[in-house]
């Protein structure tokens, strides 16, 4: 890997790696990488795929974070809200010694508001090489590491691995295994299997669960997910997320069909009933 040339096209080297927000439509950052550099990079984790890092988030885990944004998922929710994290190619291509860098001149400000890194996506988990590498590191300057996961490729990381991720934030997107194909195209079972692998080693887990009108809201789901989730005993808190519209620009100007174009937020009170049916299976919600 210390050899390889990363083509950085005139729009990767034009923009900066810290978005205002990950709602920055963000594509082809990576696109002038030969495929074999992608394989290789995500073998030795020595470069990942960035849409970008974002600094000051007081909601992807404890304190104010960085939040390493991820480029590449498998999966294709019908409410992501961030399509354009979907392919590798539209991220940033960046070392992992870039990343550290970036990283360490938030070190002293993420020690005093008690937060640290979080890795998001996309799906972290696509490129879990460079993942821990960048954890590792971040451990080592004593900084709280999170992912933020659909726990899909789990398996990925050995159990020594896993105990260097101080948090994990799960999506538990639905129950019903058709109703969470519908929503994924995905199996729900690798991220069950993931949620108990981390239970058995006494981890913490934050739970996300989305609120779709008509589609999540199911009664029966939420209260099977509410149910699995307290029998795992390590879920700190579950964070029911009301779907919204902000990334619904993203699917117009990537030109993919988006099915949830005229749906609505979940009323304040869908959202409370949903809290109450995880609060009554005795879990913290926020
Ligand atoms: S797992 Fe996350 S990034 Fe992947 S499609 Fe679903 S919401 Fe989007």
């Amino acid at each position: 890997m210390g050899a390889m040339i990363m083509p950085e096209n005139d729009t990767a080297a034009t923009t900066s790696l810290i978005a205002a927000s990950p709602f920055e439509l963000r594509v082809d950052l990576g696109r002038d990488v030969p495929e074999s550099q992608v394989r290789a990079a995500l073998t030795s984790g020595e470069i990942g795929f960035l849409h970008s890092f974002t600094t000051g988030s007081g909601v992807d885990g404890p304190g104010v974070r960085v939040v390493a944004w991820t480029a590449g998922c498998q999966w294709r929710c019908l409410y992501c809200h961030n399509p354009d994290a979907w392919v590798m190619s539209n991220g940033m291509p960046v070392t992992i010694a870039r990343a550290v860098e970036e990283l360490s001149k938030y070190r002293s400000g993420l020690h005093i508001m008690s937060g640290g890194i979080t890795m998001s996506g996309g799906e972290p988990l696509l490129q879990d090489r460079f993942v821990i590498k960048l954890l590792t590191a971040a451990q080592r300057m004593g900084i709280h590491t999170a992912i933020e996961t659909n726990g899909n490729l789990g398996d990925r990381l050995s159990d020594e691995e896993l105990d260097r991720v101080d948090l994990v934030l799960l999506g538990l997107k639905a129950w019903d295994s058709e109703r969470h194909v519908r929503l994924t195209g995905m199996d729900p079972a690798p991220t069950r299997r993931l949620a108990q692998r981390i239970a058995a080693r006494k981890r913490p887990i934050w739970v996300r669960f989305v609120l779709v009108p008509g589609l999540t809201d199911d009664y029966e789901d939420i209260a099977r997910i509410a149910e699995f989730s307290a029998g795992l005993g390590i879920v700190e808190r579950v964070d029911v997320l009301p779907f919204h519209q902000l990334g619904k620009f993203k699917w117009t100007s990537l030109n993919i069909r988006y099915k949830l174009a005229d749906v609505e937020p979940p009323t304040p009170d869908a959202v409370e009933r949903a809290c109450s049916q995880f609060r009554s299976a005795g879990l913290k919600t926020v």
